[in-house]
């Protein structure tokens, strides 16, 4: 068994796209072949900004857990689990609260755009902040350090979230004189910045993403409507793949192999944008129609889907029952049964 842990969530807050796929759950599967990999659908980090509307959330796990199977995350290699089923993260959140000095939650950097999460209206928002969104990088710190993880996926502007979850480890083997927790060090991965339809990052919120469950048909209208060279009014004049903002690093991702012909064929005004950007969804179709297929099986099967979170979730409850009975321990406190 590998000896290093990784740990790394998502959301439950709807379908998962084309960024996540490229953003992490490739790497995902690169992962779980060489760590020990515990990957958490973090329900409880949903509610910090759902609460008013939860009703979703468990649609949502189901959907995340199709997309993950779909993509290739395997129960056999990782532990994929949802946060809420192993109630010791939330003991272990409540544990290390107690050592947390309020200012270091405050100060979080990312507390920011978490509260605009909340109401597009910055004074709404503010009124509805609350004690358990404060607190959520002591939540997120507590998923880590259940499974004493050592490496956290992270992009090259992330680093910052994860000082937090550091800073709490050398505090608590600090206060008790233990070396209990190892302090978890960000695995970084390289993440190809993926456009969405729009022009801007994709984003399921922002209404510009493909996602890995849309249909060909669906795939095919959202393509079609990526922005291209807006210099390029008619079909006969001839393209700049550097000003072409969606199409072009698009092909760059998914089709290396054929960009120079691409490239050629735009730039000699051989092909226009609409017959261009067909050939794309042609192209993300292919790569999609695997991975919808071993989705769509599994939909059908909603009782296999449950067993393989169940199966992940007594893992990860394993594993963190252990941690939970020793921090007790070290904070001085009894293991009642
Ligand atoms: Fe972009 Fe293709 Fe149009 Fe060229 S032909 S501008 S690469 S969509």
């Amino acid at each position: 068994m590998p000896e290093k842990r990784i740990m790394s969530g998502m959301r439950p807050t709807g379908r998962l796209h084309l960024g996540h796929y490229f953003g992490a759950l490739m790497n995902w599967i690169e992962f779980q072949n060489s760590y020990q990999s515990y990957f958490a659908i973090v329900d409880w980090h949903a509610l910090t900004t759902k609460y008013q509307n939860p009703q979703e959330i468990s649609q949502n796990i189901r959907e995340i857990a199709l997309d993950w199977l779909a993509v290739g995350v395997d129960p056999e290699k990782a532990t994929i689990y949802v946060q809420s089923a192993v109630k010791e993260i939330a003991e272990l959140h409540l544990l290390l609260s107690m050592i947390t000095p309020q200012n270091w939650v405050e100060r979080e950097p990312t507390l920011k755009d978490m509260v605009k999460m909340l109401d597009a209206n910055e004074s709404e928002a503010e009124k509805k902040v609350t004690y358990g969104l404060i607190g959520y990088p002591v939540l997120m710190t507590a998923d880590i350090l259940a499974f004493k993880a050592n490496l956290i996926p992270v992009g090259k502007d992330q680093e910052s979230h994860l000082e937090f979850a550091r800073d709490i480890v050398r505090k608590f083997n600090g206060l008790y004189n233990v070396d209990y927790f190892p302090e978890p060090n960000p695995k970084f991965t390289a993440t190809p910045l993926l456009k969405g339809i729009d022009g801007q990052k994709m984003g399921k919120s922002y209404g510009n993403d493909i996602k890995l469950a849309d249909t060909e048909a669906d795939t095919l209208n959202k393509v079609k409507k990526m922005i291209t060279d807006r210099t390029r009014i008619a079909k006969t004049d001839p393209g700049h793949t550097d000003l072409c903002e969606v199409p072009w690093p698009m092909y760059n991702i998914f089709a290396k192999d054929i960009k120079e012909k691409v490239k050629e064929e735009c730039e000699s005004a051989k092909i226009g944008c609409v017959e261009c950007k067909t050939r794309l969804a042609e192209i993300i179709n292919d790569f999609l129609r695997p991975i919808r297929e071993k989705r769509n099986k599994l939909a059908d099967n909603p009782k296999r889907v449950q067993e393989i979170l169940e199966y992940g979730n007594n893992k990860a409850r394993a594993f963190a029952k252990e941690t939970l009975s020793e921090v007790r321990e070290i904070m001085g406190l009894q293991n009642w049964q």
